[in-house]
């Protein structure tokens, strides 16, 4: 099915990672397959899958290494992505942290751009640096990074785009640049979430997925995920094993459920948000809004390029007379957004925070954040309107 290419992504993401026949019939969904022992017919069979291991395959061998359950998440994963390889991990910090302990050593030296998930800063200061890995900030263009490149410089890691200003990368540029030097263009693509943008096919060499957002969609399940191809992606999973990174089949479960819908559930996302950030545009109490789908976002033509949609996630600068104590009474007054971090559930939430601890936020103005759920947009457009009104 996976080489199915002619087929659409929409059909794919169906048809990708479903069930074998059991008593001669087949249920839709795989079954939640829960082991740690898998028992072997006899020693050479058990021997040969040890085998196929060592040598990168993927193999129902034990627990730990992933049940068929998971294996049909990593194959629709892999798919969605355009890769050949999904590893699953059980947050998304963890798949950043796998990528970056395992493909850096000592003496090295990485490219990170500035305005990356905040723990990716705790990762750095915390095991790269005293481990002797060196790391630089780089403001995401090719032009910071050409200049800050070194001979040890092993990989260039960036988030496209990043989720409070969305600014976005050219990562076609950026791979060229990497590859000229001997290293990696580590992607993290949660925002697109394999559907919107696919890294790899741009010339990154590796994506990371906090599939806790978009893939699984209902914010019930915390899951990550990389992808790769070839060797990198053999050598990724040996390295898995190594560390014994392993996810519970019940997660795969949801969230291959979650990533079935995710081509219907995303448009919904995107055009609520749409509608919502014209809304709030013109609206006399905000300043600005982000979002990479206004022709008015500094990288659109960026965006245009490169991606196929948006999401429901918009930033708002309030106007600059506006304090932070304000902003949180509009923000407490709204009825319909939930106030808490994450986002790319079904759900709609808002979460305002001091302009200097937002990651590449410039200008004047409280921001505050909305991720726009499935609800009618005229409903939250209504709430946003009525919160506003409280304190014009
Ligand atoms: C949420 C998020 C992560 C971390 O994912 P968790 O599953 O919460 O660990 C990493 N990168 C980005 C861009 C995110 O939004």
């Amino acid at each position: 099915m996976s080489a199915d290419r002619e087929l659409s992504e929409e059909t794919r993401l169906i048809h990708l990672g479903r069930s074998q026949p059991m008593e001669g019939v087949r249920p839709v969904s795989p079954p939640v397959v829960r082991t740690s022992t898998v028992l072997a017919p006899d020693i050479a069979t058990m021997r040969a899958n040890k085998a196929r291991r060592e040598d990168g395959s993927r193999v129902f061998s034990y627990g730990a290494r992933g049940t068929p359950t998971n294996h049909a998440l990593e194959e629709a994963w892999a798919a969605l992505e355009g890769g050949e390889r999904a590893l699953l991990f059980p947050t998304g910090l963890a798949a950043i942290a796998h990528v970056l302990l395992t493909c850096l050593l000592p003496g090295s030296h990485v490219l990170i751009q500035n305005t990356v998930y905040p723990q990716v800063h705790a990762i750095r200061s915390k095991f790269l640096d005293p481990r002797g890995i060196a790391s630089t900030y780089f403001d995401g263009t090719v032009e910071d990074a050409a200049a800050k490149i070194t001979p040890a410089t092993r990989m260039i890691y960036a988030e496209n785009p990043g989720s409070w200003v969305y600014d976005l990368i050219d990562v076609k540029a950026l791979s060229t640049l990497a590859h000229d030097h001997n290293a990696l263009l580590v992607i993290d693509n949660t925002w697109a979430s394999g559907l919107l943008h696919k890294p790899l096919l741009h010339g990154a060499d590796i994506s990371v997925i906090a599939g806790t957002k978009y893939v699984v969609g209902h914010s019930d399940v915390m899951m990550g995920a990389v992808v790769a191809n070839g060797e990198l992606g053999r050598e990724l999973w040996r390295m898995q094993v190594v560390m014994g990174q392993t996810v519970s089949p019940d997660d795969a479960w949801l969230t291959l459920r979650g990533l079935r819908t995710i081509a219907a559930r995303l448009p919904i996302h995107a055009s609520g948000a749409l509608r919502i950030a014209r809304f709030l545009q013109d609206h006399p109490l905000v300043e600005r809004v982000l979002h990479p789908a206004l022709e008015s976002h500094p990288r659109h033509d960026l965006w245009r390029r490169d991606f196929t949609g948006a999401n429901g996630l918009l930033t708002i600068g309030m106007r600059p007379d506006l304090d932070l104590a304000a902003v949180d009474r509009f923000v407490d007054t709204l009825r319909l957004f939930g106030i808490g971090s994450s986002w790319g559930g079904f759900e709609s939430l808002a979460l305002p925070q001091a302009p200097d601890t937002v990651r590449g936020w410039t200008g004047p103005g409280v921001p505050v954040r909305l991720h726009i759920g499935l609800e009618n947009p005229a409903d939250l457009e209504a709430d946003l309107a009525r919160g506003l009104a409280a304190i014009g």
